[in-house]
């Protein structure tokens, strides 16, 4: 299914053209004492059959009529995959104003970074531009949304572990601190706009991105290109740290990341699972 959130505290199901809210399956209350990951993604895993034959008999409501928000309520993490394209690490390299003269080395070097969970932001919020004095890129990624917590997950049961995918775009200043600092300024981390989950897209390895800036392409590649696939970024990530439901993977930009400027309009797509229309806003901090 399509699984989102609307109109801030609905859950719902993309149907067509339509929404089916689906809030009244859910436990809306955080569950006492606490578990990690999100309250909402752990609700959803295993139970994808139940939620199809649930929809019939329920509320429907116009995609056009309702406001489409971050689809998961609170990841206890965001993991980004740095320069996981060999494309994007050569222009990387190329430019001075990506690099700030470091070395641009690929993600099995340099391992990963986390983005903060403060900094997420749904498909009908602008992203407010920071440091607008700095130059502030774009990043369209796949975005994995974990189901299944699990540590040391072998890449061969990888997939079992994924809920589903969004669009990400891992909005990044420029310059030379650390790329979790620079990741992590609030509204810079947008995810949307639903969740496509993992039976609709059971092969997340040729899925084509693209990226335009008021409707003049920049990106467009294949997730084919990747440098550790989808399997391979599980894997490693989760040597490191469990992974748990609502956990978020950035899994990298291909090339053609550019400036962009308050006032620009952004449209983010991944095949199969959809696209975002993005507005930077003036700059938050001025
Ligand atoms: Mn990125």
């Amino acid at each position: 299914v399509r699984f989102c959130r609307f109109d801030r505290d609905r859950l719902g199901v993309i149907e067509g053209s339509a929404v089916v809210d689906v809030t009244s399956l859910f436990d809306l209350w955080p569950v006492w004492p606490p578990v990690q990951g999100d309250w909402i993604a752990r609700q959803l895993v295993g139970r994808i059959d139940e939620f199809e034959n649930a929809l019939s008999g329920r509320k429907r409501l116009s995609l056009d009529a309702v406001r489409l928000e971050f689809p998961l309520v609170s990841p206890g993490k965001i993991v980004g995959a740095p320069v996981n394209y060999r494309a994007h690490q050569a222009e990387a390299q190329a430019d001075a104003k990506i690099n700030f003269g470091r070395k641009i080395a690929q993600i099995g070097e340099i391992g990963l970074f986390l983005k903060a969970a403060s900094a997420l932001s749904g498909p009908a919020d602008p992203v407010r531009l920071s440091f607008s004095e700095r130059r502030n890129d774009h990043e369209v990624e796949l975005v994995v949304v974990i189901g299944k917590e699990g540590r040391s997950i072998p890449r061969e049961r990888a997939l079992e572990h994924v809920l589903g995918y969004s669009v990400g775009l891992d909005m990044t200043v420029r310059g030379p601190e650390f790329p979790t600092f620079r990741k992590s300024v609030d509204t810079y981390a947008v995810v949307g706009p639903w969740i496509v989950t993992a039976d609709e897209l059971p092969d997340p390895s040729n899925l084509k991105l693209t990226l335009k800036v008021n409707g003049e392409e920049r990106q467009n590649a294949s997730t084919r290109d990747m440098i550790f696939d989808v399997p391979a970024l599980i894997e490693y990530a989760s040597k490191f740290y469990t992974l748990y439901p609502g956990d978020l993977i950035f899994t990298g930009t291909p090339e053609g990341v550019s400036e962009v400027k308050p006032g620009d309009i952004l449209e983010a797509a991944v095949e199969k699972v959809g696209e975002m229309r993005i507005a930077i806003a003036p700059d938050y901090t001025a």
